[in-house]
C-alpha cells in the first residue's frame, strides 16, 4: 500500500492555470457559470459540451482548482475549503448541471489521488491535467465488475465501466476494480479515441454528461496506476461523506429553478396571488433548509474533530433532505409556472430534466435508512445529531 498524501504536500511542478487565491477562483467560477448558463440550451440540445466552454473551464482555473498549491492548485479538495468547493459546486449546479456532476468527477478522482496515491502519481496527473486533461470516478459496474486478472507485469484489467461520465473525453479516469472480494483503484490513461459506447445514454436529462459504457478488457495496471491499497476506494468517511458534492449540485441547481420563477411570476404579473405565493415561500424554504444540511455536511467532512460515523450519518442525511426538497421545488416550479416549464428552451425544462436525472444517486433508501440506525443506536441528543 501507499503511502498516504499529506496536504499541503512538497513537489516540483510549477504552477499552471492557477488561479493568485480561492476568491480570485470562486469570482471566475461565477463567469464561468454565467457563460455556461448563456450556452446550457444549445449544449443540452446538441448532447455536447464544446471546445470552448472548455477552454473557458481550463482558463479560469477550475480544471487544476483541487490539487494542492504546490501541484498548481488552490487545494479546493483540501479539508478547510469544503465551504469554497461547496460554492463552487452550487455556482456550476446552478448553471448546467452535466458540467457541475463532471467537474464533481473530476474534483473527487484528485482528491482520491492526493490521499491515497504518492506524490509522484499526484504530480503526473497534475501535469496532465495542466495539459488539457480531465479526470473522473467511474465506479459503477454492470453485473460481471471491472476485474483485476493476470500477475505481475501481466496484470491487466477484464470487463468494462458503465455509467461512466465523460466517457469519450475524460482520459485519466480513476476507476474501481476488484481482486477477489477486495477493490482496488487505478488510475489510467486513456488514449482520445478510446472506444467508449453511449448509445445507450438516452436518459431524460444529463445528455450533455457523456454517461457511458467503457471497455476496459486488456487494459495494462500495475504499480504506476495502482492508487491505495485494498478498499481504499470505499474507506469511510470519505466515501459516504463525500455525497454531500453532488448534493451542492443538485442545491444549486434548485436554488436556479426558483429564481427563475420569481421571474415568471413577476415578468407575468401573478406574484399578488395567494397560491403562488404559498408555492414561492414553501420554494424559498425548501431551498434554504437544503443549504443548511448540505453547508453543514461540507464543513463537517472537512472537519478533523468530527467523528467518522457522525459524518457518514449526517451525510446520508443531507441526501435524504435535498431530494426531497429538490423534489418539492420542482414540483412546485412546475405548477406555478405551468406548460411554459415544460417547453424547450426554457431553462425551466431543462433543469426540471436534468435535476430529475441527477437526483438518481445510489441506494438513497440505504442511506436514509441507516443514517435512522445510526441516531437510533446513539445517545446523541436529536438537536445535535
Ligand atoms: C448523470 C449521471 C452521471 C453519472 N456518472 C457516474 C460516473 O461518472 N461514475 C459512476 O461510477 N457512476 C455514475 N453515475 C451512476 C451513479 O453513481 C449511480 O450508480 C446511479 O445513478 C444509481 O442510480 P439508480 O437509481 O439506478 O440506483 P439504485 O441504487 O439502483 O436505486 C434505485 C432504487 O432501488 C433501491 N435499491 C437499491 N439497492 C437495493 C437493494 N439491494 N434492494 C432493494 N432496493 C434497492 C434504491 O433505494 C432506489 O429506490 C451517474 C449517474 C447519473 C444519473
Amino acid at each position: 500500500m501507499h503511502s498516504a498524501v499529506p496536504f499541503p504536500f512538497q513537489a516540483r511542478v510549477r504552477l499552471i492555470l492557477a488561479p493568485t487565491n480561492i476568491q480570485l477562483l470562486i469570482e471566475r467560477s461565477r463567469q464561468f457559470a454565467a457563460a455556461a448558463f448563456e450556452r446550457a440550451a444549445a449544449t443540452d440540445s446538441a448532447g455536447v459540451i464544446d471546445d470552448g466552454l472548455w477552454g473557458e473551464f481550463r482558463s479560469c482555473g477550475l480544471a487544476m482548482a483541487a490539487f494542492p498549491e504546490p501541484l498548481g492548485g488552490v487545494g479546493l479538495s483540501a479539508p478547510d475549503r469544503q465551504n469554497e468547493l461547496c460554492t463552487v459546486l452550487r455556482l456550476l449546479g446552478g448553471a448546467d448541471l452535466s458540467i457541475a456532476r463532471l467537474f464533481e468527477g473530476h474534483v473527487n478522482a484528485i482528491a482520491l489521488v492526493c490521499r491515497y496515491g504518492t506524490p509522484s502519481q499526484a504530480e503526473r496527473l497534475a501535469e496532465d491535467v495542466a495539459g488539457g486533461a480531465l479526470s473522473a470516478v467511474w465506479g459503477a459496474d454492470d453485473a460481471s465488475g471491472l476485474k483485476v486478472v493476470g500477475d505481475g507485469a501481466h496484470t491487466r484489467l477484464e470487463g468494462r465501466k458503465i455509467l461512466a461520465s465523460g466517457a469519450g473525453f475524460v482520459t485519466r479516469p480513476l476507476v474501481a476494480a476488484k481482486s477477489g472480494d477486495r477493490q482496488f483503484m487505478f488510475l489510467l490513461r486513456l488514449a482520445t479515441d478510446h472506444p467508449v459506447d453511449l448509445g445507450g445514454w438516452t436518459a431524460q436529462g444529463m445528455r450533455s454528461s457523456a454517461t457511458g459504457t467503457v471497455e476496459l478488457t486488456g487494459t495494462s495496471v500495475g504499480e504506476a496506476e495502482a492508487i491505495g491499497g485494498a478498499d481504499d476506494f470505499t474507506r469511510q468517511p470519505f466515501f459516504s461523506g463525500g455525497a454531500w458534492r453532488f448534493c451542492a449540485a443538485h442545491l444549486g441547481a434548485m436554488e436556479r429553478l426558483v429564481e427563475l420563477y420569481r421571474d415568471h411570476l413577476n415578468s407575468r404579473g401573478r406574484g399578488d396571488d395567494p397560491y403562488q405565493l404559498q408555492r414561492v415561500a414553501g420554494c424559498v424554504a425548501a431551498v434554504r433548509t437544503a443549504r443548511f444540511w448540505v453547508e453543514e455536511a461540507a464543513r463537517r467532512f472537512g472537519d478533523d474533530e468530527a467523528g467518522g460515523e457522525a459524518i457518514v450519518g449526517f451525510a446520508n442525511m443531507t441526501r435524504m433532505v435535498t431530494e426531497r426538497c429538490a423534489l418539492d421545488v420542482i414540483e412546485a416550479v412546475q405548477r406555478g409556472v405551468g406548460l411554459a416549464a415544460f417547453i424547450r428552451p426554457s431553462p425551466l425544462e431543462r433543469i426540471g430534466r436534468d435535476l430529475s436525472t441527477y437526483l438518481r444517486q445510489p441506494a438513497p433508501d440505504r442511506a436514509m435508512s441507516e443514517a435512522a440506525r445510526a441516531w437510533l443506536q446513539s445517545r446523541t441528543a436529536v438537536g445535535e445529531f
